[in-house]
């Protein structure tokens, strides 16, 4: 069977090396001329990390990835109100992994190259539209700067992993517009810097009207012991100049250093942080509508052009994966492809569904507005809701498909 993938992020990569892995024929088409290694912090949970590890890759990515051992919360003072263990040190199979995304990206873009040949991953090949009829799918390419037509490809399945501008599913809901803006504005850098907390940390800092996510990403440090750093901002901003969903604008470092003035702590920093990055990044945090399907015929969604979520609760590239390696298995075990997509949309629909859904309700960071709202200046140790907190916590990774005792029973 010839699989048209559209898109080479990490949604696309892993369908390929996952279909390639089952025996079926693909051939990704990727926008850009030159893969490179965009964007800033990542995570992969651990039932993503099963996936990536059954394709061989674990040993590649902890090298170049921070094992993250626990999740720590704080409020805007730095009081720690929560901690769980992460990945193997709470008892999962495999472990999470903090990375750059554009180290992730790049990883799977070399694995996809040595197991499928370089000439199955086709760079500067934009999807311009598709056709299809019962027995196939026309898919036709532009090259994006001269905009001239490239190429015309037919296959019998076409799956539209080109993210949360997604020309696939443009074509297939032509009335849907937009993405839909939170009024969140998120900023986003890397800074070298020490190591805090215990040097595998993520910690969580204050509530979603100003919020401060920061953890270590890459376990090699420089020759001065710094550690590279990953750190997103999260300010409630209402109605922003910012809308159109540019991952590389660079913001005005100086006013977010200002806004995060007070919160030095004794163990970070974060206006010396935030100085210490090369640049910021500002992103308008937006989502789209949960779809009630993604298939159309032979014509399918799969990562953030199918579920496009906020990133909380480090879901994103995780639920991409895991989109991957339900599809395979649906054509491995389906009697035809349009049988397949059909399996592979009653399952994942609903579960990606309930997981933006569970984002725009703030996931598990609902616990840092629980404690804001109810202490604003402060907790003495006694006043933490332990078990209220907990309930939330539990609740999400049940939500989001990696609750450990059902994730442990896969292989
Ligand atoms: C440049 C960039 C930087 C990012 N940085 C971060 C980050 O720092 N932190 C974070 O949490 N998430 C980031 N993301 C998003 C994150 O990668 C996704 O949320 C998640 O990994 C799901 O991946 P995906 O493959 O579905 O989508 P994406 O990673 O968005 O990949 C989609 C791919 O499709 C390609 N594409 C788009 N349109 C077409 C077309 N018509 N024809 C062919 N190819 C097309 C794009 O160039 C891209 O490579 C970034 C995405 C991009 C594109």
């Amino acid at each position: 069977m010839k699989i048209i993938i559209i898109g080479g992020g990490i949604g696309g990569l892993t369908t390929a090396l996952r279909f390639h892995q089952a025996g079926f024929e693909v051939k990704v088409f990727e926008s850009v001329k030159e893969v490179k290694p965009l964007g800033v912090g990542i995570n992969t949970l651990p039932h993503s990390v099963r996936v990536l590890t059954n394709l061989g890759l674990q040993g590649i990515l902890a090298k170049n990835a921070i094992e993250t051992t626990d999740l720590v919360y704080f409020n805007k003072f730095g009081q720690q109100f929560w901690t769980e263990p992460r990945g193997r040190f709470a008892g999962y199979k495999w472990p999470q992994f903090s990375i750059h995304r554009g180290t992730l990206q790049m990883i799977l873009w070399e694995e996809a190259k040595r197991v499928l040949g370089e000439e199955r991953l086709i760079a500067n090949h934009h999807l311009a539209r598709f056709e299809q009829d019962e027995t196939g799918v026309t898919a036709y390419f532009t090259n994006r700067e001269t905009g001239e037509n490239s190429r015309v490809e037919t296959g019998e399945l076409l799956i539209g992993a080109d993210g949360i501008n997604s020309v696939v599913r443009q074509q297939l809901y032509p009335n849907e517009g937009p993405p839909v803006y939170s009024e969140n504005v998120l900023y986003r850098g890397t800074t070298r810097m020490k190591p805090f907390l215990n040097g595998s940390s993520m910690a969580m800092i204050g509530s979603m009207q100003q919020k401060m996510v920061v953890y270590p990403i890459d376990p090699t440090p420089d020759a001065d012991g710094n550690y590279l750093i990953n750190w997103v901002g999260n300010l409630k901003e209402g109605k922003s100049r910012l809308t159109a969903r540019d991952w590389n604008r660079e913001a005005d470092k100086a006013r977010l250093v200002d806004i995060y003035k007070e919160w030095t702590f004794d163990w970070l920093d974060v206006p010396a942080m935030i100085n210490g990055a090369k640049a910021v990044y500002e992103f308008p945090m937006s989502d789209r509508d949960p779809l009630d399907r993604w298939t159309f015929g032979r014509v399918t969604l799969l990562g953030d052009a199918a579920h496009p979520m906020y990133p909380i609760g480090s879901n994103g590239a995780s639920q991409a994966i895991l989109d991957a390696d339900y599809l395979a298995e649906c054509l491995l075990t389906s009697e035809n492809v349009v049988d397949a997509l059909e399996a592979y949309d009653k399952e994942r629909v609903p579960a990606a569904a309930k997981v933006v859904l569970q984002n725009r309700a703030k996931g598990p960071d609902q616990i840092m507005d629980m404690m804001e709202e109810r202490f604003p200046q402060g907790f003495t140790p006694d006043e933490i809701p332990h078990e209220e907190l907990a309930n939330v916590m539990d609740h999400y990774k049940k939500i989001a498909g990696f609750d450990v005792q059902t994730l442990n029973q896969k292989k």
